[in-house]
C-alpha cells in the first residue's frame, strides 16, 4: 500500500490523511452517514439490497482507481465496529470484543501514579456506559470486563451511567502550561508533587517580575511512567552483548587514510562515524556556520567538496548554496570542519535517533552554530530508520 511501517511514528497519521482523502471522494454516495476509523469505516444506507451492491461496487472501484485496496461486507443488519457492535434491526449497540481478545489491564499494585490506577476503572466505566444502549444490555456485557478488573485487584463494581450532555463551560483563558514530567515511583516517599509547588511559590512571589508567567497557574506537574519489565531486560542484554562484541573484535582502530596528513580536515580523526559535525566558512567579511550529520564522516565529506567543485551541483546543500555565493563574487574563503558531538544513530530496540535529535537540537536552540541552516530541515524524517525495516531483509 502506501510505503508506512506498521506501528512507526508517522502511521496512523498517514493513514488518516489518506482516510479523510477517500471519505472525501465517496461522502456524497452516502448523505454523509459515513464514518472512519484509522483503517476501519462504516457507512448507513436506507437504498435496497441491489443499488448497495453497486454503491459497493462502485466505492471499490474509487479505492481501487487510488491503488489501493478495500474489503466491503454490505446488507448487514447487525456489524461489529471497533469495539461495538450495532443492532440496525432494533436500533440497539452494545460492547463488543474480538473472540480471542483478553481483557487485560493495568494492575492495581503497579508502579504507576495513582491517577492513572485510580481512573482505570472509572473509564472502562464510562466507556461501556456510553457504548450500551440501554442498562439491561450494559447489564448483559459487563461480565468479562468485571472479571478482568477484579482480576487487576480493583474493588470497582462496574455500574451504568446514563451519559450526561456536558454542558458547554464557560470559556478559559488559554494557558500555557509548562509542564514538569518526572518519573513516577511508588518506592519514593517524597512528595515530589508538593515539593515541586513549593519551590514554586518560593521562588516566583507575586512580586517577582517573572510571576506572570512562572506561577502555579502555569507550572503544572504530571508524573510520567519508569520503563516497564520488557525495557529494563532488553537494555540489560544489549549492555552484555556489546560488551562480549568488544572483546572479541578488538583491532587497533585507523583514524584517518588521508594520503596528505596535514590536509586532514579533522586533523587526523576523519574516519569518524556517527557524528555532527560544524563546517565554518570564513571569506574576509564574513563567517558563517553549517551543521550536518554523517553515519560516515568521510564519505560525507567528499560529497561536500564535489558539491563545491562542480556547479551543477552547487544547490544540495545550504552549505554548497553559500560557497557557490562567494566562488561567484570572487571571494576567498576558507572551511574549516568541526565534530560537535559523536551519538548514536536509530537502533530498533529504542526506537529513537539521537543523531537526528541532536542535529534537530542545534538547530532549534544553536542558532549560532548553524547560521546557514534552514528551520525547514526539521521537517525531514529520520533517514537511519530505513535500514531496520523488514522488507530491507528479505531477497
Ligand atoms: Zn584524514
Ligand atoms: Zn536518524
Amino acid at each position: 500500500m502506501f510505503d508506512v511501517t506498521m506501528g512507526s511514528y508517522d502511521g496512523a497519521e498517514t493513514c488518516e490523511l489518506i482516510g479523510a482523502y477517500m471519505l472525501s471522494l465517496i461522502t456524497n454516495r452516502f448523505k454523509d452517514r459515513l464514518g472512519l476509523y484509522r483503517d476501519d469505516g462504516i457507512a448507513v444506507c436506507k437504498d435496497k439490497p441491489r443499488q448497495n451492491e453497486k454503491t459497493k461496487q462502485e466505492v471499490a472501484r474509487v479505492f481501487k482507481s487510488n491503488g489501493l485496496k478495500i474489503t466491503i461486507d454490505a446488507n448487514k443488519k447487525i456489524v461489529n465496529f471497533l469495539d461495538v457492535t450495532f443492532d440496525l434491526t432494533n436500533g440497539s449497540y452494545k460492547p463488543y470484543t474480538k473472540p480471542n481478545n483478553k481483557l487485560l489491564y493495568v494492575h492495581k499494585q503497579s508502579n504507576h501514579p495513582p491517577t492513572t490506577l485510580k481512573n482505570i476503572p472509572k473509564n472502562v466505566n464510562q466507556r461501556l456506559s456510553s457504548i450500551s444502549s440501554s442498562e439491561n444490555i450494559f447489564n448483559e456485557s459487563i461480565t468479562p470486563y468485571q472479571k478482568a478488573l477484579d482480576e487487576s485487584g480493583y474493588n470497582h463494581e462496574l455500574k451504568h451511567e446514563p451519559q450526561q450532555r456536558q454542558q458547554t463551560h464557560k470559556k478559559n483563558r488559554k494557558r500555557n502550561i509548562t509542564w514538569y514530567n518526572p518519573p513516577w515511583n511508588s518506592n519514593m516517599k517524597t512528595n515530589l508533587g508538593r515539593k515541586f509547588l513549593n519551590v514554586v511559590d518560593k521562588c516566583f512571589t507575586k512580586t517577582h517580575p517573572l510571576y506572570k508567567i512562572f506561577n502555579r497557574h502555569t507550572l503544572k506537574l504530571s508524573y510520567s511512567c519508569m520503563p516497564n519489565m520488557k525495557t529494563i531486560i532488553v537494555s540489560h542484554n544489549k549492555k552484555i552483548i556489546s560488551e562480549s562484541n568488544k572483546t572479541t573484535t578488538q583491532q587497533p582502530e585507523k583514524n584517518c587514510n588521508c594520503r596528505k596528513k596535514p590536509d586532514c580536515p579533522l586533523e587526523g580523526n576523519c574516519l569518524q562515524t556517527n557524528i555532527i559535525y560544524q563546517a565554518s566558512v570564513t571569506s574576509d567579511t564574513t563567517t558563517e556556520t553549517y551543521v550536518g550529520l554523517a553515519s560516515s564522516f568521510k564519505e560525507r565529506y567528499r560529497n561536500h567538496q564535489a558539491s563545491f567543485r562542480h556547479s551543477h551541483k552547487c544547490n544540495e546543500t545550504e552549505l554548497s548554496k553559500h560557497i557557490w555565493k562567494l566562488k561567484d563574487a570572487n571571494k576567498p574563503y576558507h572551511v574549516k570542519w568541526k565534530i560537535l558531538k559523536k551519538c548514536k544513530p536509530y537502533d530498533n530496540i529504542r526506537k529513537k535517533c539521537q543523531l537526528c535529535l541532536f542535529e534537530k537540537f542545534i538547530i532549534i536552540y544553536k542558532r549560532e552554530l548553524c547560521s546557514l541552516n534552514k528551520r525547514n530541515e526539521l521537517a525531514n524524517s529520520c533517514p537511519h530508520r530505513k535500514k531496520h525495516v523488514l522488507k530491507n531483509f528479505i531477497n
